[in-house]
């Protein structure tokens, strides 16, 4: 089994700026200047991370490329591409991709480019049988973008565009994506909503963002209905939650699925730490929805599970949750523990509560609508 990583110096140039945490900058309304909370720190610590605990010499280290325009094509609208391109132009900051969250730099556009061309090539290699697996570590994220708007730090939907390339070019008709951010994954839901061929699950934080998004009855449209499912979880949700999730939701539907390739929306946001969802798993946690992810595309899809970084705003502890994840994903232990093991401890202990459990349940009675036989789009 061979794990691949892809990384690139420019993706911590992407300036988002100095926006207070997620508010932009507004000295007339009293919002002081600060650093944007999607900043290159946390993922810095990540791929230092990787590197000092040794699991770097472990991995195929891939190089990306920049996603051409046509490859974005087959995504976003040529005014959205354009619109980026321009914000991007702008000389001193202050581009938008469109919902006025998300910063675009001086030269985001090609770094974007570089994101969505990263897990291109990730995809590439699984599909040519170079490695079985891998992970792009990338910014700036994208599973918030729609074909025709960024939102939520979000540019180009890199994994809505590794799907396309797949189905396109590779010959992998059935993509599943899995997006365990802590935030639904509205813009590869609305993206592929009434594709059968996509099927989209997203695990996250009921009502936290996009605010009014993500909930079980968004199931699909026409040809569509039944492969989007969403398991919007309350506040608070962790461990078992999650786990259970996995079990009763998540495998189940890729089994219905039978998909040729998994994409997982890898956000650690719903880490116990993290400032920007109030979820409560650990490194542990992603160690073992890592575990139950790669043994179902071992046995669907040759292992072919490619993972894209999302969210994850903890500088402090997003390093740990990603070694954990991809320590699993290459099958491998470090020498490099939880060092907050013990003081998260706690949290991994709560017990799923009822209205966890209905959630779960409500999620699972959709399933029936998956069929393996997919009809075309
Ligand atoms: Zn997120």
């Amino acid at each position: 089994m061979t794990t691949g990583y892809v990384f690139h110096p420019e993706y911590l140039w992407h300036d988002t700026g100095t926006s207070a945490g997620l508010l932009p900058a507004d000295p007339r309304a009293g919002v002081q200047p600060a650093v944007h909370v999607e900043n290159p720190e946390a993922k810095r610590r990540v791929h230092e991370l990787i590197h000092a605990s040794g699991l770097l010499g472990e991995l195929t280290v891939i190089e990306p490329r920049r996603a051409t325009v046509e490859e974005l094509q087959r995504v976003h609208t040529d005014a959205y591409i354009q619109h980026v391109k321009a914000q991007s132009d702008l000389r001193g900051g202050g581009g938008d991709a469109g919902d006025g969250f998300s910063p675009v730099g001086h030269g985001s556009y090609d770094i974007a480019r570089l994101a969505a061309g990263g897990l291109i090539e990730l995809v590439t290699a699984a599909a040519q049988g170079d490695i079985t697996n891998g992970y792009a570590l990338v910014r700036p994220p994208g599973h918030h973008a729609t074909a025709s708007q960024g939102m939520g730090f979000c540019l180009f939907n890199s994994i809505a565009v590794a799907a396309r390339h797949a189905q396109t070019e590779l010959g992998l008709a059935r993509v599943a994506v899995v997006d365990w951010d802590a935030h639904h994954g509205n813009g590869t839901q609305a993206i592929f909503y009434d594709d059968p061929s996509v099927l989209t699950i997203s695990l996250h934080q009921a009502g936290c963002f996009p605010p009014d998004s993500g909930w079980i009855h968004e199931n699909g449209t026409g040809n569509g209905v039944g492969y989007a499912l969403n398991v919007p979880l309350p506040p608070g949700s962790g461990h078992a939650a999650y786990l259970n999730t996995m079990t009763d939701v998540v495998l189940p539907a890729l089994y219905c699925f039978s998909p040729d390739l998994i994409l997982l929306a890898n956000g650690f946001d719903a880490g116990v730490f993290d400032p920007l969802a109030r979820q409560m798993l650990t490194a542990a946690s992603y160690r073992e929805m890592t575990r139950l992810l790669v043994g179902v595309a071992d046995q669907l899809c040759h292992g072919r599970l490619i993972a894209a970084h999302e969210g994850g705003y903890s500088p402090f502890y997003t390093p740990y949750c990603a070694l954990a994840f991809l320590e699993e994903l290459a099958g491998t232990a470090t020498h490099v523990t939880d060092p907050f093991a013990a003081v998260v401890a706690g949290y991994a202990a709560e017990p799923l509560t009822p209205r966890q459990r209905n959630v779960i349940y409500e999620a699972s009675e959709l399933l029936s609508r998956i069929q393996m036989t997919v009809p075309s789009a």
